[in-house]
């Protein structure tokens, strides 16, 4: 489904992505871990062209785009959005517009984006607030919700565009520790039904319970690609073990 070769990507003297390799299959779950700095974000942005790497090549279930730096802008910009129609991104800072409610929050790609009728955007946008746990926060405004249900409305609105693949940055780094399972039991759901998602997280039992490979980068390279069950194991690199014991 998503297949990054050569991924490199500096911000002036900054070599952030070096040369960044990944496939991750249909269904897939892959959490990305790594120091601060070692480029965990700039690489998941760089998936759907928020970024806009210097060199390598991404496809997306079927959308390739080579070298798009180089690409005349037309069809950069077509491709661009052929990426972004397949992927939904889950940020840090959830990015809910805050005159809108839960719902319209949710529904307006669904509206403006895809030109679906307003009353079936209503009660898609409905179902996807209750699968989230939020069916009664509908006609609430972002400024009356917790960090963890905006977080959720996030994830709705994410799931309304009914993407082949969600991207995940640090979705739950902002929240409150006791916020933070609601977001997370969230996310296990949609693995469970077969979403295919990476995830950049420090979130190290969600990794380990719900991840299907773990990505572990540093200075802009993948250093480690493997099972949780290895990673999170004696026999894991001295560098992995290192970096858990840092975490806890
Ligand atoms: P963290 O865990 O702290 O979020 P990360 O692994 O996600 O770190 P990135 O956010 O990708 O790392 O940042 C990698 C490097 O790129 C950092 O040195 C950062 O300062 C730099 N960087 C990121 N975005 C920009 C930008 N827009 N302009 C300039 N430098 C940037």
């Amino acid at each position: 489904t998503v297949r990054v070769r050569g991924l490199a990507k500096a911000f002036g003297a900054n070599q952030v992505l070096r040369s960044v390799d990944l496939e991750v299959a249909k269904g897939e779950v892959v959490v990305i871990m790594g120091p601060s700095g070692s480029g965990k974000t700039t690489f998941i942005r760089s998936l759907n062209l928020l970024e806009m790497p210097d060199r390598g090549s991404i496809e997306i279930c079927g959308i390739a785009l080579a070298e798009p730096a180089s690409l005349p802008g037309g069809e950069l910009r077509r491709k661009t959005l052929q990426i972004r129609q397949k992927t939904a991104m889950v940020f840090q800072s959830f990015n809910l517009f805050p005159h809108m409610t839960a719902l319209q929050n949710v529904i307006e790609g669904l509206i403006s984006v895809k030109g679906i009728a307003k009353s079936i955007a209503r009660e898609r946008g409905l179902a996807l607030l209750g699968k989230v746990g939020l069916s009664e926060k509908a006609d609430a405004y972002p400024g009356k919700l917790s960090g963890g249900q905006k977080q959720r409305v996030a994830i709705a609105r994410a799931l309304a565009m009914d993407p082949d693949v969600i991207l995940f940055d640090e979705p739950t780094s902002a929240l409150d520790p006791e916020l933070r399972d609601d977001v997370l039991g969230v996310m296990r759901e949609l693995a469970k039904e077969g979403m295919t998602m990476l995830v950049v997280t420090h979130e190290t039992r969600f990794a380990r319970d719900v991840a299907d490979r773990i990505i572990f980068m540093e200075g802009g390279h993948v250093i480690e690609d493997c099972t949780p069950g290895h990673f999170f194991s004696a026999n894991a690199s001295e560098r992995c073990k290192q970096f858990l014991g840092r975490l806890h």
